[in-house]
């Protein structure tokens, strides 16, 4: 078995030999990630079963097609990204070639999470490919069946010498971080971004933190409140509330409260019967250890349940959960929940949910359901978070034109289209100079005599 530092000193010299930058190398590896999804659809699906028990639906639409649309826009784009860019010059270097050229870091190490195990490990190597990079990808082990389909498949259909598979937890990452990469792409936690970050300082490596947090959903009372609640139903309880952008809270007066309530009785009876247990309309939590702790915190939550609250251990089973008069101190408000539960917190008005969620980190995602437009736009321009959709629910992260990542405590650094293929782009400033006029670079040359100033 090849050690770490063979494997990675075996993609450097390919990177060095430079077979990964031209366009046509780049265009065939998106080809053949493209004919991996296509030809291997039901292993894919089989895995997301057995791992989350992910409804073939949520499956298709959130991990196969978001990245079969994400390989067709860098495909139909590529050409136009990797142009040079030219800049507007200065009288100094009117004869100059001035641009910008995107050139590919080097070997780079993408590390996924488990809730969405084929996304978001094959979403951002669609931008470290385009930008003609030699790839260490590293699965979540959580995953295991997806785990093994990523290293089964890899190495039959992207070329060995460029990409390689490294499975294992956190000793296996750990030990592969001591290695000299040229980028590090995490998505996970906040608690283990902070040891990625302290890995990677020593070797200055540079890195993109794709993390979690509480977005909050604000619900103005001007709105139609049964789309409202199918809105957010669907956002919060798809892949088993497992989502980094899922409603993570919602914030309302207790009169809308007192109106959304009754309607989303109404769309979970709609979405998965009286007997959710039994639809297969709804995932499981990941683990054991996920359903202990998200049981934990409904455990010592002071909010009272109003819909749901059942679960199961041995199937990983937890209801469609709402909850109300939770207080801002409450368990579940002290972390991402990560699960199918939805604390209805109580405000007075705009201005008091605004503060309410600018006295917090700021979030991945951030909601806001009105008909009013004024109110949208106030709270657009009064908050921050990563993204910000009005009216519905992650939906903005399945558009390649927008870029895809947190702010402050959610991360840094974003992808998705071509946000992706510049966060694995150096952005090297050229300037072209030949040997002409040299009389007018005279001008700069010592003697500093006080008429060269005056020019
Ligand atoms: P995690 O941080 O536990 O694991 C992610 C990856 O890190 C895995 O590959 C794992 O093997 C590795 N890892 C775990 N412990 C490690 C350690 N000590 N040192 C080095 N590597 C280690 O995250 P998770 O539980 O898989 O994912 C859930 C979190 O990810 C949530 O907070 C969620 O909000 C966030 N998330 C963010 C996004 C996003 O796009 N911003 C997407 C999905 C999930």
């Amino acid at each position: 078995m090849e050690t770490h530092s063979a494997v990675l000193q075996k993609l450097r010299n390919t990177f060095r030999s430079g077979v990964t930058v031209p366009e046509k190398f780049r265009r065939s590896q998106l080809t053949q990630l493209l004919t991996l999804i296509q030809e291997n659809e039901e292993k894919i699906l089989g895995a997301l079963h057995k791992d989350l028990s992910k409804p073939k639906f949520e499956a298709i639409l959130s991990e196969l097609e978001i990245v079969l649309n994400e390989l067709h826009f860098a495909l139909s784009n590529l050409r136009n990204w990797m142009q040079d860019e030219h800049v507007s010059k200065i009288l100094a270097t009117k004869v100059d070639e001035c641009f910008v050229r995107r050139e590919p870091l080097g070997v780079v190490l993408i590390i996924g999470p488990w809730n969405y195990p084929m996304h978001l490990l094959l979403l951002p190597l669609v931008g470290a490919i385009a930008a003609g990079n030699c790839v260490v990808i590293k699965p979540s082990e959580v995953t295991s069946a997806m785990e093994a389909v990523i290293a089964e498949l890899i190495p039959k259909y992207l070329s060995p010498d460029c990409f390689t598979v490294v499975c294992g937890g956190a000793e296996e990452t750990k030990a592969l971080l001591k290695n000299k990469f040229d980028h590090i792409f995490y998505t996970g936690s906040q608690s283990v971004a902070r040891s990625i970050l302290q890995a990677a300082a020593p070797l200055l490596t540079p890195v993109t933190l794709e993390l979690g947090g509480k977005c909050p959903c604000f619900i103005h009372e001007r709105v139609d409140i049964i789309a409202a609640a199918h809105r957010l139903a669907w956002t919060k309880y798809f892949n088993l509330g497992q989502s980094c952008v899922a409603p993570d809270y919602v914030l309302c007066t207790k009169e809308t409260r007192d109106l959304l309530v009754p309607a989303l009785k109404q769309v979970l009876l709609e979405f998965y019967g009286e007997k959710p247990q039994e639809c297969p309309d709804l995932a499981r939590i990941v683990s054991p250890k996920h359903w202990t702790r998200i049981m934990g915190l409904l455990g010592k939550s002071k909010g009272k349940v109003v819909l749901g609250g059942e679960s199961d251990e041995d199937s990983k089973y937890i209801a469609p959960t709402v909850l109300v008069d939770v207080p801002e101190d409450d368990s579940l408000m002290q972390e991402e929940i990560f699960g199918p539960l939805l604390p209805l917190l109580t405000v007075s008005s705009v201005d008091e949910a605004i503060d309410f969620m600018n006295n917090r980190e700021k979030p991945l995602a951030l909601y806001v359901f009105s008909d009013d437009s004024s109110v949208v736009n106030t709270v657009l321009k009064k908050t921050s978070s990563g993204g910000f959709c009005s009216n519905d629910g992650i939906i903005h992260m399945a558009l390649p034109g927008l870029p895809f990542g947190g702010v402050g405590a959610s991360g840094f650094g974003n992808y998705h289209g071509r946000w992706g293929f510049e966060t694995f782009s150096h952005k090297r400033a050229v300037l072209l100079r030949g040997w002409a006029l040299e009389r007018l670079n005279g001008l700069r040359y010592p003697p500093y005599t006080d008429n060269k100033l005056s020019w």
